[in-house]
């Protein structure tokens, strides 16, 4: 998920390796490290924290001497930032090093066979598991070991690889995270991104998916996964390197709207084990799942609005009594823990205050804690019984987007599994939600391929002072996420109302010309906000409405409609929302603000 850099040509490896490294800095990482070949061994420094740190240990590159080398930026998703879970992984002989973005989804059974066979783990990365599997296909040719490896992982991966036997040699490979070949008069870099290159080169080979790249003094050469050649041109990349940081996206938050699919693929798949659910490593046994009385979720902003939706879905499916409190309130409530109750924290960073503090409260009264997070490491992540994480990848924008898309993505997981597990579900039912979610990615990628709409229908709210959103039920959970992603970029005043809680005060608002986003999606209460929207209709209000193609219908009552795809009625929030976060982009965006840094906001909100 962070960053790679590799360079082999005749200047020194480490110091160009760290510098690309410091390019690619502004994605946030948590530890970095470095392998060379020094003429005669591979030479490896690595340390948790900035890469200042890795500077000062390596002499700025100077300590390690030789002409070819790789490195790396860890964003943890396995296993807590620190020195030995730090990237490059070598082999027990120190004959093979690896630097891997991604996650290799089937890690623990690939990791047990090996043990069995006596490899001897040091880390508690995934990334681990393929520095043993290389040494175990290894006969002579890297590439073919390299195949072998990659027909038998699954997930994600961005690789640089180095092998003694092969000492001016880079290997490279990628599935699911890109990865990049540079070349230029002074040598051959890889990068898994362009700002890492730009210093030295514009002159890129982009990697497809189950490439295999080798790196030499003489050649560069492609092959496909199965070892076939492949030929493939150059590309001048003209971007200059903000453009770059961004993927020539115009913002961190349209990137971060755009990376959803990848984000919610990471964070549903590794959970997946054929038909099954596998949260076993939550530590929560079927016997305490069955006894659950009750479930607190608590969090704060974007986090608590998918604990709303958290709510509705968990009750729905595994009928248990949920309450979603702020954090902010439920630390200073004097709450009531049950026995056989769980508290479950949301938080992206992992530092939110009011969370890491409803945690030690809640922990104090004698609560089991969960926490759904998104920096592995973090206070939360540490403090908390047990830890889902969601692997959104570093999300640099304030306004958050994609890490609430993967929070709710974790509530619907963790819903199935505790209603099967609690019997409240069927298997067939059970079967037919994982179908809906395994295809959740897909359809939110469908509707990041036309956002023109709805650029075009945010100039209607340029010149608004307020928008009212709302809808029912899940509709409602997602009309509090979308006002919310309007009001904190455009600087709107904002609001979202369940749809039937507006006519006991708010529809005094309504005049003619009032904007109110309706999100109407739920098939069993449609009839029920339809009347909400007519009723707001009669009072002047323009109306956006959001639905599915099954209520064609609404189009003869709203000014304009906008049609999400259908999934699981449960799970529509997560493609509704996409529309809205769309949206207020771009009305930030025509609005002339600065959408990536909100005024008066923080990303991670470390103080009361
Ligand atoms: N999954 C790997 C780890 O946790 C790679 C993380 C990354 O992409 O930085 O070490």
């Amino acid at each position: 998920m962070c960053g790679i850099a590799g360079y082999i040509g005749n200047q020194q490896a480490a110091p160009i390796v760290l510098d690309g490294l410091s390019r690619l800095e502004y994605r946030g990482y948590d530890s970095a490290g470095i392998a060379v070949f020094d003429g005669e061994r591979i030479r490896m420094a690595k340390a948790a924290g900035r890469l200042s740190v890795l500077e000062k240990l390596t002499d700025s590159g100077r300590a390690l001497p030789g002409f070819c080398g790789i490195g790396h930026t860890r964003w943890a998703t396995h296993g807590c930032p620190s020195d030995e879970n730090a990237h490059p992984h070598m082999n027990q002989e120190n004959t093979i090093a690896v630097v891997h973005n991604g996650i290799i989804e089937n890690y623990r059974k690939l990791r047990a066979k090996l043990e069995k066979k006596g490899y001897v783990f040091s880390s508690e990365t995934d990334t681990e598991v393929l520095a043993h599997m290389l040494t175990e296909y290894y006969r002579g040719d890297p590439v073919e070991a390299i195949e072998k490896v990659l027909h038998r992982v699954e997930g994600s991966y961005a690789l640089g690889i180095m092998f003694l036997d092969h000492p001016h040699h880079i290997y490279a490979a990628r599935r699911d995270s890109p990865l990049i070949v540079g070349v230029c008069g002074e040598g051959k870099f890889i990068a898994s991104d362009v700002p890492a290159l730009l210093e030295h080169t514009r002159t890129v080979y982009y990697m497809e998916n189950e490439e295999i790249a080798t790196l030499s003094d003489e050649h560069i050469r492609f092959y496909s996964i199965d070892g076939e050649l492949l030929s493939k041109e150059p590309v001048t990349v003209e971007w200059d390197v903000s453009a770059a940081q961004k993927d020539g996206y115009a913002h961190f938050m349209l990137k971060e709207i755009y990376e959803q699919p990848k984000a919610l693929r990471d964070t549903i798949f590794p959970r997946l084990k054929g038909d099954r659910i596998d949260l076993e490593d939550l530590g929560l046994s079927e016997e305490e799942i069955r006894r659950l009385s009750r479930i607190t979720i608590v969090a704060c902003g974007s986090a608590w609005h998918a604990g709303v939706t958290g709510k509705y879905v968990l009750e729905e499916l595994a009928r248990i009594p949920v309450e979603t409190d702020l954090a902010s309130e439920y630390r200073y409530r004097n709450p009531i823990c049950e026995p056989d109750s769980l508290v479950i924290v949301v938080s992206q960073s992992g530092e939110t205050a009011d969370s890491l503090a409803a945690l030690r409260d809640a922990k104090a009264r004698g609560s089991r804690v969960l926490a759904i997070v998104n920096v592995v490491g973090s206070s939360i992540a540490r403090e908390a019984d047990s830890v889902f994480y969601t692997n959104a990848g570093p999300e640099i924008s304030v306004a958050t987007t994609k890490a609430y898309s993967c929070q709710l993505a974790a509530f619907y997981l963790l819903a199935a599994k505790f209603a099967l597990v609690r019997g409240t579900i069927d298997e067939a039912r059970a079967k037919e939600l994982l179908s809906s979610l395994k295809k959740l990615p897909d359809q939110v990628q469908e509707l990041l391929s036309a956002p023109d709409e709805l650029s075009f229908l945010a100039n209607r709210y340029l010149a608004a002072d307020h928008v009212f959103f709302m809808g029912r039920g899940i509709d409602y959970a997602v009309s509090l996420e979308g006002s919310l992603k309007l009001k904190e970029i455009s600087y709107i005043h904002s609001e979202a109302y369940a749809a039937g809680e507006l006519k006991h005060g708010t529809i005094s608002l309504m005049e003619e010309g009032t904007p109110v986003i309706a999100v109407a999606t739920s098939d069993r209460i449609y009839p029920k906000t339809l009347s909400n929207i007519v009723e707001v209709k009669t009072r002047g209000a323009s109306v956006l409405a959001l639905t599915t193609p099954d209520h064609r219908d609404l189009s003869q009552v709203a000014d304009h409609v906008l049609f999400v795809p259908k999934t699981d009625p449960l799970f529509m929030g997560s493609l509704s929302i996409v529309s809205l976060q769309l949206l207020a982009y771009y009305v930030s965006l025509g609005r002339g603000l600065d959408v990536d840094k909100p005024r008066n906001l923080a990303k991670s909100v470390t103080v009361e």
